[in-house]
C-alpha cells in the first residue's frame, strides 16, 4: 500500500542518482564529440537558439514561422546524425540514455507511478521484509498437502492433518484476498515443523507482490531489535520501532522461543495492542500450547489475541524431518 516516507525517500534518492548519472554520461559524450567534430558544437548552439525562437513565435501566435523553424531544426538534426556516423559515433550519441525511457528516470508519467517505480517499490519491500530469498521457494505455488497425514486426526475437530492443512491453506488465501478490505490477524499454532512458518511465507509473498509493506521477524530478532531501539538513536535508513508498528503486515515467527522476561512480555503487549489500534495486520506463529500462552506472557496479551485474531491450528508430523528422510 502506501510507502512509508523513509521508503519513498530511498526510492527517490535512487532516481536522482540515476538522473545525475545520465547527465554525467551525456556531458562526457558532448565533450568528446565536440572536441573531435567542432561543427557539432555549432549545430548544438544553433538548435538551442532556434528552440528559443520557436517558443517566442508560438507565444506570439505565428504558426507559419513555427513550421519553418521545425524544418530548420530537422535539417540540422539530420546533419548531426550524419556527422556522428561519419566520425564513428553511434547516431544517438548526443541523446540522454535513460535507465527507463518511459519516465525518463523521474519515476512518474503524467502524475502516475511508472512501471519502474512499482518495480523499485516491490524490490525495496522485499529487501526490507527480511524475506527476500526464502520466498522464491516458500509460496502458495510450492505448498504441498502431501506432507500432511490423511489418517492422523485432530481429536477436537475430528479433521485429519491433511484436512486441517487444507482449511488453514484456505484461510491463508482468504487472508490475502481480503487484505485491503478487511482488518484481520492470524494466530498459527501447533507443534514444530507442521508448516506454520511456511504458511506465513506464502502470505508474505503474495502481499509483497502486490506492493504491501511486510516485515518478518523471528520472535528472538524482534525483541532483540526492540531492545536496541529502546536504548539507541535510530538512523535515517532504519526507522526502528515505528516501522514495526506501522507496516501493513508484521509476522512474528516462533513466538515462545525467545528468552521471555518482563521486557519481552510488555513489548509484546504494546506491539499487539498498538497494531490493533492502528488496524494493521499481524501474524503470530508459535509452538506453545494455548493453555501455556497466558502463563508465558500475560492474560491481557492472550485476551487481546483471542478477541482479535483468527486461530489456526496445524497438526502433523514434522515436515522438516520427513523431508530429510525422503531425500
Ligand atoms: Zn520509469
Amino acid at each position: 500500500m502506501a510507502l512509508q516516507n523513509f521508503q519513498y525517500d530511498i526510492i527517490m534518492r535512487e532516481y536522482s542518482r540515476r538522473q545525475s548519472q545520465v547527465q554525467h554520461v551525456l556531458e562526457e559524450h558532448r565533450r568528446e564529440a565536440f572536441a573531435k567534430v567542432p561543427r557539432l558544437l555549432e549545430i548544438d548552439q544553433t538548435v538551442a537558439g532556434l528552440s528559443a525562437e520557436k517558443i517566442r513565435s508560438m507565444l506570439s501566435g505565428k504558426p507559419g514561422s513555427v513550421d519553418e523553424l521545425k524544418e530548420e531544426v530537422a535539417a540540422l538534426a539530420a546533419e548531426r546524425t550524419a556527422l556522428l556516423l561519419e566520425n564513428g559515433f553511434p547516431a544517438d550519441y548526443l541523446e540522454p540514455h535513460y535507465f527507463c525511457p518511459s519516465c525518463q528516470d523521474t519515476g512518474y508519467i503524467d502524475g502516475h507511478k511508472c512501471a519502474c517505480f512499482k518495480k523499485a517499490e516491490i524490490e525495496l519491500l522485499y529487501t526490507q521484509s527480511n524475506l527476500a530469498e526464502i520466498l522464491q521457494k516458500e509460496n502458495f505455488d510450492h505448498f504441498s498437502f502431501e506432507w500432511y497425514s490423511d489418517t492422523m486426526k485432530n481429536e477436537a475437530t475430528g479433521l485429519t492433518a491433511r484436512d486441517t492443512a487444507k482449511r488453514a491453506y484456505d484461510m491463508a488465501r482468504n487472508f490475502v484476498r481480503d487484505f485491503d478490505s478487511r482488518f484481520q490477524n492470524l494466530f498459527l499454532y501447533g507443534s514444530t515443523g507442521v508448516g506454520k512458518t511456511f504458511l506465513s511465507h506464502c502470505i508474505a509473498h503474495d502481499l509483497l507482490e502486490s506492493s504491501h509493506c511486510v516485515l518478518y521477524f523471528s520472535a528472538f530478532d524482534l525483541f532483540d531489535r526492540l531492545a536496541q531501539t529502546a536504548f539507541s538513536r535510530k538512523s535515517e535508513t532504519d526507522p526502528g520501532e515505528e516501522f514495526i508498528l506501522d507496516c501493513d503486515l508484521l509476522i512474528i515467527d516462533d513466538l515462545g522461543t525467545e528468552l521471555t522476561n518482563s521486557f519481552v512480555s510488555s513489548q509484546l503487549f504494546l506491539c499487539i495492542n498498538e497494531r490493533i489500534a492502528r488496524r494493521k495486520s499481524t501474524i503470530i506463529s508459535t509452538n506453545l500450547k494455548l493453555e501455556d500462552f497466558s502463563s508465558t506472557y500475560s492474560e491481557r496479551t492472550f485476551s487481546r489475541i483471542a478477541s482479535n485474531y483468527q486461530m489456526i491450528k496445524l497438526i502433523g508430523n514434522d515436515i522438516r524431518i520427513q523431508k530429510v528422510f525422503s531425500r
